[in-house]
């Protein structure tokens, strides 16, 4: 797939974490997604299923990431 900003060919890897990745409209520096107010979180990215990361796509060349959520 290229990418659809510059469309150099894109990269596959992983977005990985310790914990669970939450894809939110505001930040929550305190007391962390996890906790956030549901209006807040539009997906948690990883659970079990999916371990400690989801595959994403890269690019090298702007630096940009794409992934499904
Ligand atoms: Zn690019």
């Amino acid at each position: 797939m290229k990418c659809p900003f510059c469309e150099s060919e894109l990269g596959n890897c992983y977005l990985e974490s310790s914990g669970f990745l939450y894809l939110t409209t505001k930040l929550h520096p305190f007391a962390g997604p996890q906790i956030a107010p549901k209006k807040d979180k539009i997906a948690r990215l990883n659970g079990r299923k999916e371990g400690t990361g989801i595959p994403v796509q890269y690019c090298p060349a702007c630096r940009k990431v794409i992934f499904r959520y």
